[in-house]
This record gives C-alpha cells, sequence and structure tokens, in this order.
C-alpha cells in the first residue's frame, strides 16, 4: 500500500494537453494539488477547468517564466512537492534539411527548458523535505529512432544525460529525479494522421495497442510516492513492449 499523495502539490509543465495533461489528471485523482503550465493560454484554462487544476502560463526556454510558475505555485498551494518536467515539442525535418533555427528551437524546449525547470523548482522542493523531479523523456532517441527525428532524439537522450548528474547533486537536498520514456502514446495530435497509421503501429507492439496518457501518469504517480524514494537518477520504459522485437518476424512469431 502505497503512502496517498492527498494535499501534496504538483507542477506539471505541459499540463495543458496530451501526456502532461495525463500526468495531471491522475495527480488530480490521487488527490494532489494540481498546477500545470503551457504557453497558450486559451488552451491552458480550459484543460485547468477540466482537470481541476490551476493554470499558470509560462514558457519553459525562458529562466523567469520557470522561476514565477514555480513562485505562482508556492504561493497558490503553499508549496511544490513534485515536478514533472514533461513539456516538449517534436516537429520532424530530415537532417539534411535541417537548420541551425530547427536545431535551437528544439533543444531550447526539450533540453535547455528541463533543465530550467528544474532549477527553478530545487529551493521548494528542497523545503518540502521529500522533493521528486520527474522527466518526460522519450524511447526515440535513448533507445530507438525514427527519420526526422535526429534532433529530437538527441534532446530526449540528452534529458537522460542530464538528470544522472542532477541525481546526485539533488541528492544532499533530499531531491529524486527520475524519467520515463513513453512509446507511443495516443495524444490529440494521432487521430489526425488516421486509422491506418494507428493500425500500423499497433501491429509493432507486442501488447497490441498504443499507450495511454494514463499509462505514463501512473509510473510518474509510482516515482512521485513515498515509497520509491530511494529511486533516482533512473529510467522506466512505458511502451508495451515496443522496443522489444528483434524485428517485423518477432511479431509474426507472437
Ligand atoms: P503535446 O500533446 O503536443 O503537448 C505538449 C505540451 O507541452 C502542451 O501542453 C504544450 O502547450 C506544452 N509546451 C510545448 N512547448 C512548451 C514550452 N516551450 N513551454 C511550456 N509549455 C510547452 O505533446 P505530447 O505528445 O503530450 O508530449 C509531451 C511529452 O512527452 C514531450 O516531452 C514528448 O517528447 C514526450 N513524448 C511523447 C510521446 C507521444 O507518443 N505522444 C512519446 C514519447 C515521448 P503549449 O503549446 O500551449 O505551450
Amino acid at each position: 500500500m502505497f503512502t496517498p499523495l492527498t494535499g501534496r502539490t504538483v507542477l506539471v509543465t505541459g499540463g495543458t494537453k496530451g501526456i502532461g495533461k495525463g500526468i495531471a489528471g491522475v495527480f488530480a485523482r490521487a488527490g494532489a494539488n494540481v498546477a500545470i503550465c503551457g504557453r497558450d493560454r486559451e488552451k491552458g484554462e480550459a484543460a485547468a477547468q477540466e482537470l481541476g487544476a490551476r493554470y499558470l502560463i509560462a514558457d519553459v526556454a525562458k529562466a523567469e517564466d520557470c522561476e514565477r510558475m514555480v513562485a505562482e505555485t508556492v504561493a497558490e498551494f503553499g508549496g511544490l512537492d513534485i515536478l514533472c518536467a514533461n513539456a516538449g515539442v517534436f516537429p520532424d525535418v530530415k537532417l539534411a534539411d535541417m537548420s541551425e533555427q530547427d536545431i535551437d528551437a528544439i533543444f531550447a524546449t526539450n533540453v535547455k527548458g528541463t533543465m530550467l525547470t528544474v532549477k527553478a523548482g530545487l529551493d521548494a522542493l528542497e523545503a518540502s523535505g521529500h522533493g521528486r523531479v520527474i522527466v518526460t523523456s522519450s524511447i526515440t532517441g535513448p533507445i530507438t529512432g525514427f527519420p526526422g527525428w535526429s534532433h529530437y532524439g538527441a534532446t530526449k537522450a540528452a534529458q537522460l544525460g542530464f538528470l544522472r548528474t542532477a541525481a546526485i547533486e539533488l541528492a544532499a537536498r533530499n531531491i529524486t529525479i527520475n524519467a520515463v520514456m513513453p512509446g507511443n502514446i495516443v495524444t490529440e495530435g494521432l487521430d489526425e494522421l488516421g486509422p491506418e497509421y494507428r493500425a500500423t503501429m499497433e501491429s509493432m507492439i507486442p501488447q497490441r495497442r498504443l499507450g495511454k496518457v494514463e499509462d505514463i501518469g501512473n509510473a510518474a504517480l509510482f516515482l512521485a510516492t513515498d515509497e520509491a524514494g530511494y529511486i533516482t537518477g533512473q529510467t522506466i520504459v512505458v511502451d508495451g513492449g515496443q522496443v522489444l522485437p528483434e524485428g517485423v518476424m518477432a511479431m509474426d512469431a507472437q
């Protein structure tokens, strides 16, 4: 039995849609106070209302926004126990066509944004006495590759490089930092790609289904518990077995 997270406060960056909204929903249902951030105010306010959360406008690529979102969370709820550094972007472009701006833009949100978010949260997380950071990485980059996403894969692997040293530094402040690595998760954008695309993707996953945002939220919830307090600097793949088959034949032989 896990100690309930009732009354704990979580800030989920990129919590206004997709996986972040799913994580926020799982924590809200677990009784936590939830703050979410994103850049689009209209979308953010609507998501916050749906979730029973507090929306804070912030661009994680900007240090002052990260500091303000943490200060506003602490002012609203009296502290910060759990920080989910989830905001991320994934525009696709092949390397041969990639501009310097393409590279700078994706690193600004996915890598710099993750680091600025965690840095901004440190004092409040330490003050809680049991700070938890959960980073949303991906299987793409650390484990797999996909044409068009070399810059994205580099950012998702960079997040893991960051957290391993951060885990050592943060241990002295009683803060753990771990990452969830989602496979293919059903989000709002996926439906636009059509049923055929979805069926093909499902056929490559041993569990024969795409992930739900709650699958990622549940992993994050576990890492946020008191009982997970001795786990730090680690990663957990949540992908229905997607990275396991050696090739198409392994799936056909199932
Ligand atoms: P999504 O549906 O596009 O949602 C992204 C969220 O991040 C939105 O709330 C967006 O809000 C916010 N965001 C983006 N840039 C931001 C910035 N600079 N500052 C603040 N907020 C920002 O994406 P998703 O699919 O849920 O992905 C979320 C995370 O999961 C990402 O880190 C992604 O790499 C990772 N992931 C996703 C999948 C998948 O299958 N979906 C798989 C593996 C990993 P605004 O646009 O309003 O700012």
